[in-house]
Parts: C-alpha cells; sequence; structure tokens
C-alpha cells in the first residue's frame, strides 16, 4: 500500500529539526533509520503531512566513554552497537541485545533513539535501558532535559518525550566489575520482534546478590521494570532456589497482552521461566 501524501523536509541540524517540529506541529514527524514509521506510513497506520529527516545529522551518532558514563547518540544504529569494541568493554549487555534485534538490514538502518521515541511494547531495547537505568537526553524550544528511564515508558508507543522534542542521547553507567547481565527472549519467528524479552543486571558482594534490576518487555503494553523479582533477589544467595522464587514475581500485577501471537497465561509463564533464564546467565557471568 502506498501512503498518504507528505512533504519531506531535511533537516541541517538539530536546530533546523526543533524549528521544522514547531512549524508543523499538529502533522509533523521525525524520521530517523524509518524502519518503524514508514512501514506505519505504508499501511497507512500514521500519516504525518511533514516528514523531517534526521538521519544524516551526524551530531546524533556514536558512542563515547567518559570515565564511567557512556553515551549513545539517538542516531547510533543496532549494527553500530552490536559491532561496538567500546560497549562490550562498558556494557556487554547493549551489543547482546542489539545482536538479535530484527535482521541485519534493520540493524543496519534503525537506530537506538528511533527504537526508544517509537516504544513499540514488542521492542528489544526498552527492556535493556530500564535494566540498565539509563537516561534519556531530550532536547525541545526551552532547551535540553534529562529524562529517568522510569519516567520515560508511558503506555502503548507512548512516552515522556513531548511532540517538540527530539531525543538526543541515552546516557548509561558502565558496568560495575562485580555485575553481570544477560537478555533472554522469545522471538516472533517472521520479525524478531520480542513476544516477550527479560534484561536482567545483577551485583553480586560477600556471596549476596547486591543489587538486581529486571526489565521486561512484550509482556504488556509498554516495558516495565519487575521490582517484585528485584526486591525478593535483593540480599539473597544467588543460588538456584532463590533466583526460580523470585522470577515467579515477573509479571505480578501486570495486565498481560493477549493477541494472537500469544495468549496472557503462556506470555506469563514464557515472562517467568526467562527472567529465571537471564538471571542464572546474569549471575554466573557476575560471578565467573
Ligand atoms: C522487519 C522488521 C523487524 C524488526 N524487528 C525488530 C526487533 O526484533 N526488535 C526491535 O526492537 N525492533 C525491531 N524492529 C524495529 C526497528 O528496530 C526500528 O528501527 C525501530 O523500532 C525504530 O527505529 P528507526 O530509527 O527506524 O525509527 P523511525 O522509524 O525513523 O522512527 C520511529 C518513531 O520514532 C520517532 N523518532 C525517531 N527518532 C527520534 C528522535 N531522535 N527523537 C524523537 N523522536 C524520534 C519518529 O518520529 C517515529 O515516530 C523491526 C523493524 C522491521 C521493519
Amino acid at each position: 500500500m502506498h501512503p498518504y501524501p507528505f512533504s519531506y523536509h531535511r533537516a541541517a541540524s538539530v536546530d533546523d529539526a526543533l524549528h521544522l517540529l514547531q512549524e508543523y506541529p499538529d502533522d509533523g514527524k521525525l524520521l530517523a533509520g524509518g524502519h518503524s514509521l514508514l512501514p506505519a506510513m505504508k499501511l497507512r497506520l500514521a500519516q504525518p503531512g511533514h516528514l523531517i529527516d534526521i538521519s544524516r545529522l551526524t551530531e546524533l551518532r556514536g558512542i563515547k566513554r567518559d570515565g564511567g558514563t557512556v553515551t549513545i547518540g539517538a542516531l547510533t544504529t543496532h549494527a553500530e552497537i552490536e559491532a561496538s569494541d567500546l560497549l562490550r568493554d562498558a556494557c556487554p549487555l547493549l551489543p547482546e541485545a542489539a545482536h538479535v534485534v530484527g535482521d541485519q538490514q534493520v540493524r543496519n538502518r534503525g537506530t537506538i533513539g528511533g527504537v526508544l521515541a517509537h516504544a513499540d511494547p514488542a521492542a528489544d531495547y526498552p527492556a535493556i535501558v530500564l535494566a540498565l537505568d539509563a537516561t534519556v537526553v531530550a532536547v525541545g524550544p526551552s532547551g535540553q532535559r534529562e529524562i529517568p528511564i522510569g519516567d520515560f515508558f508511558q503506555g502503548f508507543l507512548t512516552t515522556a518525550l513531548r511532540p517538540d522534542e527530539l531525543l538526543t542521547s541515552i546516557r548509561i553507567l558502565a558496568a560495575a566489575p562485580n555485575a553481570g547481565a544477560s537478555y533472554q527472549k522469545l522471538a516472533n519467528h517472521a520479525s524478531g520482534y520480542a513476544v516477550v524479552g527479560i534484561a536482567a543486571v545483577v551485583t553480586v558482594s560477600s556471596g549476596k546478590i547486591a543489587t538486581a534490576r529486571v526489565g521486561i518487555t512484550g509482556a504488556a503494553d509498554h516495558a516495565y521494570r519487575a521490582t517484585g523479582v528485584e526486591q525478593a533477589l535483593t540480599g539473597a544467595s544467588p543460588d538456584e532456589p532463590s533466583l526460580k522464587a523470585a522470577a515467579a514475581h515477573a509479571v505480578d500485577g501486570v495486565d498481560l497482552l493477549d493477541d494472537l501471537q500469544a495468549p496472557a497465561d503462556y506470555r506469563g509463564q514464557v515472562a517467568r521461566n526467562l527472567t529465571r533464564r537471564a538471571l542464572q546467565v546474569a549471575v554466573a557471568r557476575a560471578t565467573g
């Protein structure tokens, strides 16, 4: 199917993109990798009158480390994340997850900023950035602001970004020496999207789990932190009975998605099993 007619604008800079967003407040849309927006336009689920192409803004690209802080530009592609030695050293969870996003063509074009701004409930990175306790950096007409990831995902395809804002980067802290992490997903065979995806980051200290963060995607209408799992793990022994008991809380209080891909009960069972597996791998890496 063809999209509805639209005008195309190539932004020359971030400021230019912000001006264009202000000029077309009702039907202007940023275009990054185009791998979510263009399919939605072709299916006529989205019909922006003005596409504002930011894909050539080099200032939004790249991965940098400054001491213990890693900054990833919004336009950094999945393939660049997958291939980054800097990330493999500072935050191996991200390249591990990038490797299982879609296929090579999707990874070559899709961007981390596009995934987070789009907030598809089945996308992979939302679970990852929640488990990493990342910070989203956005810029708008009144300047730059930082959004804690816990406040970012607000509902189905809905984030804390304002319509006149542009996501510029994602900041994370480099992994601690006693940390281990893992991403486990059950992928849809056709698209690669997560039916359920679990990201776990744990630290182990003096034979106990000191901290645990678990992000879950695919199970609900937006990604969330599994706080019941995290609370059950904190201070527990990193042994199999503790991990199994904690994983049982993966979908506590969650309104599970129930659709053609998977009924709610099945999603819940998969989420608990994959949480246990993600924790097993994370603990083995933290202690290994
Ligand atoms: C066949 C196929 C398989 C896929 N499989 C997976 C998968 O397994 N896992 C997965 O996670 N994803 C998957 N995707 C989605 C892919 O990762 C997309 O690239 C991603 O969701 C969107 O990134 P993009 O750069 O293409 O964004 P675009 O499509 O360009 O934009 C998406 C939305 O975000 C907005 N936006 C983009 N950048 C910014 C910004 N910097 N600031 C503010 N708003 C912005 C746009 O206005 C638009 O509303 C798949 C896509 C396809 C087509």
